[in-house]
């Protein structure tokens, strides 16, 4: 394959996430995303799958249960030659971790917001990671045909909360029981709505702007309201400037209705016109043990990747778990030898796919942005780079320092093995983090959402047969610990025998019970470094 080749395949990628506080409509928008680009046929099938996903696992009783969606999923959908990337990510607050871990994934983010509801929690903790990384934004505000707030209103939430400029690329006439369509600012045309999830995007009557007599009389009141509020939010908004959008630093916005099918259509031109294709990422790796950065570019024709998600196989009579590698570079082909960098050993899937909205099939090609599973039996991380050969090490996959911590007491001692491969597994997929204390006794679990230990305590019992009580620990904090030489390291780890821990990445951590234990250790140990923040194993 040519040069030009790789540059070509990589240009049409777009791989982004949909994020947003729960109930704002990003299962709706998912679908009809899907539906649009001829990914699916049929409506309602992404929300089939929700509830089939319920029937057929048992763990996943939990998420029927609550209401909340656990795990989160790759779509891939071709639109206009393009090939997008679609990664959902769960809404629950106490799954935060796996959300932050998607957003590491893409390159843009579609953000969806309820216009009577406005920022809401979840979604402010989302644009902060977006923010930190300058993930580029879409927003889409949704529910139009509802009782709403003011669009003036709305935008200047968003631009406050995003600490960012908003660049209306559709605005409203009316809303709710008025709520008459969209105009479009770059086609200078109005989209009238209709009511109805039966319609394709091209039924919508449109009608030029320039016949604002005809639109006077259709809409009367709403239209010049709409007229007026529209001439107020571009003056106060900067001229779009892709770049500044590129960089994070302002955000498109549209209105719509999901669930009538309206203003979708825009959304998913935006995705194609506007949104990045994979950027180059860096690479932090270990040459003569020294520390030597890397940019990859995504053209660059050797594969590599980086392991964000492992998932159990929703079937619990097979326990090999699936491996989402986002692309970075290269390309992959059915056989090719590929190498887990953390152990330097032959990654030996028993199969790699490719998620095509609704069905995973085996993938023929795949190139940079692309996201492969692949499902093993173990041996991979979250976390883990994986490449054809290069010695490479992408950093930025974040694991938090746990805020919560129970003691896991076997009910039946003889099930040992069973939960010591279970937490095993549990905590490579970071479902939660497993620490073996260095003096022995139980294993401690730490979470940064009570949730997490519910569905762990659920999932050892349902997959691994393990039947634990889950104690409250003392501990509130843990710090992972490094030292620029081992002679510093002894000496710390002499002095602290009973806080040590290893995580499942066998990293060493500091467990402490109050924010002045890190204080004062910190005092007595000014050498050794505190993280609460791990990158990578
Ligand atoms: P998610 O939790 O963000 O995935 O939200 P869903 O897509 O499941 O939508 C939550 C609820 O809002 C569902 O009952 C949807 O039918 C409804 N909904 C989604 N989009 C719209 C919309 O544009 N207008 C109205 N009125 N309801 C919507």
């Amino acid at each position: 394959m040519s040069a030009s080749t790789y540059a070509a395949e990589t240009r049409r990628r777009r791989t982004f996430a949909i994020i947003s506080h729960p109930d704002a409509g990003k299962t709706t928008l998912t679908e009809k995303l899907l539906l649009f680009s001829g990914a699916i046929q049929i409506a309602g099938s992404v929300k089939a799958r929700k509830a089939s996903r319920h029937a057929t696992s048992d763990w996943m009783e939990i998420e029927k249960q609550r209401g909340i969606s656990v795990a989160s999923s790759v779509m891939q959908m071709l639109y206009r030659e393009h090939v997008i990337n679609l990664l959902d990510t769960p809404g629950h607050k106490d799954f935060s971790e796996d959300t932050y871990r998607v957003l590491t994934a893409v390159d843009s983010a579609l953000m969806v917001i309820d216009a009577a509801n406005g920022v809401e929690a979840q979604t402010r903790r989302l644009i902060e990671v977006c923010r930190q990384r300058d993930t580029p934004i879409i927003t889409f505000v949704n529910k139009m045909d509802r009782e709403v707030r003011e669009p003036l209103e709305l935008l200047d939430e968003i631009e406050r909360e995003l600490g960012m400029p908003c660049v209306p690329m559709t605005w409203p006439v009316g809303q709710g029981k008025t709520f008459g369509g969209i105009m479009n600012l770059r086609t200078q045309a109005m989209t009238v709505f209709e009511a109805g999830s039966e319609r394709l995007p091209q039924d919508f009557e449109t009608i030029p702007l320039s016949q604002r007599d005809t639109l006077m009389k259709r809409f009367g009141h709403e239209f010049e309201t709409a007229e007026q509020s529209m001439e107020l939010a571009i003056g106060a908004s900067p001229e779009w400037d892709h770049e500044a959008f590129l960089a994070g630093k302002q955000t498109p916005v549209f209105f719509g209705s999901g669930v009538n099918n309206f203003g979708v259509m825009e959304v998913l031109e935006a995705l194609v016109d506007l949104a990045p294709s994979p950027r180059p990422r860096t690479s932090h790796h270990a040459v003569n043990r020294q520390s030597v950065e890397k940019t990859v570019n995504p053209e660059d024709p050797n594969f590599s990747g980086v392991v964000f998600k492992v998932q159990a196989n929703m079937d619990p009579s097979h326990r090999d778990r699936i491996a989402f590698v986002r692309m970075a570079s290269g390309k992959y082909a059915p056989g090719m030898k590929l190498k887990v960098q953390r152990t330097g050993k032959e990654l030996r899937p028993t199969s790699v796919v490719t998620f095509l909205s609704q069905r995973r099939e085996a993938v023929d090609e795949a190139f940079a942005g692309d996201i492969i599973g692949f499902t093993t039996h173990g041996g991979v991380q979250l976390g883990d780079t994986i490449t054809d050969g290069a010695s490479l090490q992408f950093t930025g996959l974040p694991f938090f320092a746990p805020e919560l911590f129970t003691t896991v007491i076997l009910r039946n001692p003889l099930r040992t093995k069973q939960l010591q491969q279970g937490l095993a597994q549990l905590g490579e997929e970071g479902a939660i983090q497993v620490f073996r204390p260095q003096v022995g006794g139980p294993m401690l679990l730490g979470a940064v959402g009570q949730l997490q230990f519910e569905v762990v305590q659920h999932r050892l019992k349902a997959e691994y047969d393990a039947d634990v009580r889950l104690e409250s620990s003392q501990y509130t904090g843990a710090r992972w610990i490094t030292a620029d030489t081992p002679a510093e390291l002894k000496s710390f780890t002499d002095a602290y025998p009973q806080r040590l821990a290893h995580d499942a990445a066998e990293s060493l951590a500091f467990l402490c019970t109050s924010p002045y234990d890190v204080r004062l250790a910190q005092e007595r140990f000014p050498k050794i470094h505190f993280h609460p923040l791990r990158e990578h194993a």
